[in-house]
């Protein structure tokens, strides 16, 4: 898709830092990392989300997570434990419209969602 960041990454057209990569899928460094551990894992073909990627190529979405298994073991976080996760849309705060899998670790992650208190 024309003027997608994650799509020039997925090609090679533009730097990122790649910790590892299968057919159909990349794990690069996120550039504004959250955590100690914090790599993004996508899909060489363009996707919005996992649910529409879902429908179309299932085979994908499993292949995402295989290489997500191999990201947390090259991370050295598959023991420690880590989160999976992927905003979708305005009120998640989905920044790229290419599907991503956040992979943090690396310490405590605490409370997956802050809820208003009251
Ligand atoms: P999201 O808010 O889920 O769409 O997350 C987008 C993520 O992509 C953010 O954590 C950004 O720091 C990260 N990001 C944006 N551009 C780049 C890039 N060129 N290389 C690595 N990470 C990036
Ligand atoms: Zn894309």
């Amino acid at each position: 898709m024309a003027d997608c960041i994650f799509c020039f990454i997925a090609s090679g057209d533009l730097e990122a830092t790649v910790v590892a990569e299968s057919d159909t899928a990349v794990a690069f460094r996120d550039q504004s990392p959250a955590a100690p551990v914090h790599v993004l894992v996508v899909p060489r073909e363009h996707h919005e989300s996992a649910a529409e990627m879902a429908r179309v190529d299932a085979q994908g979405v499993a292949d995402l997570f295989a290489l997500v298994g191999e990201v947390a073991r090259g991370e050295g976080v598959e023991t420690t434990g880590y989160r999976v996760l992927t905003n979708v849309g305005a009120d998640a705060g989905q920044e790229v419209a290419h599907l991503h899998l956040h992979v943090v670790g690396g310490g405590p992650l605490g409370a997956l969602l802050s809820r208003p208190r009251g």
